[in-house]
């Protein structure tokens, strides 16, 4: 069993697919082990994205992730670092696969719908980030 952090970013919210995204995730076997709904202040996105403080798109990438509310998920099951990349797509949409996430209803390289961990370290400082053991439903 594996964690990884999932996000769907103020884009996603705001053009109502949510449940779109959650429904591609339950299909895929993915569970969801912990959810929220927050608005980042620029501090919080800041230090999120702490690892990209030095791209040209940072206060960018900041101002937009504080733009409006997100959706903070926790999702378990088998490889699901990997198996959550593959549904979202490339980060550049007009890269990513059709049937992804990213393909599907992405706007620009920025505004790309959903966020995923990347490896399990990430993962753990992500879910850490955003939630405590105790939100986090155990198995
Ligand atoms: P991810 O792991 O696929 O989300 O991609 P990265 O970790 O490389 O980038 C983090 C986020 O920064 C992406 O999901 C985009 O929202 C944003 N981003 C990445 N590259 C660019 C870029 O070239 N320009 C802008 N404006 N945003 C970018």
């Amino acid at each position: 069993m594996e964690r990884t952090l999932s996000i769907i970013k103020p884009d996603g919210v705001a053009k109502n697919v949510i449940g779109e995204v959650i429904k591609r995730f339950e299909a895929d076997g993915i569970q969801i082990a912990a959810m929220k709904m927050i608005q980042l202040t620029k501090t919080q996105a800041k230090g999120f994205y702490a690892v990209h403080k030095d791209r040209p798109f940072f206060d960018s990438l900041t101002d937009f992730m504080t733009s409006g509310p997100i959706v903070v998920m926790v999702l378990e099951g088998k490889n699901v670092i990997a198996k959550n990349r593959k549904l979202m797509g490339a980060t550049n949409f007009e890269d990513a696969e059709d049937g992804t996430i990213r393909k599907d209803y992405a706007t620009n390289i920025e505004k790309n719908v959903v966020h995923g961990s990347d490896a399990p370290e990430t993962a753990a400082f992500e879910i850490g980030y955003f939630f405590n053991a105790l939100e986090i439903q155990e198995k």
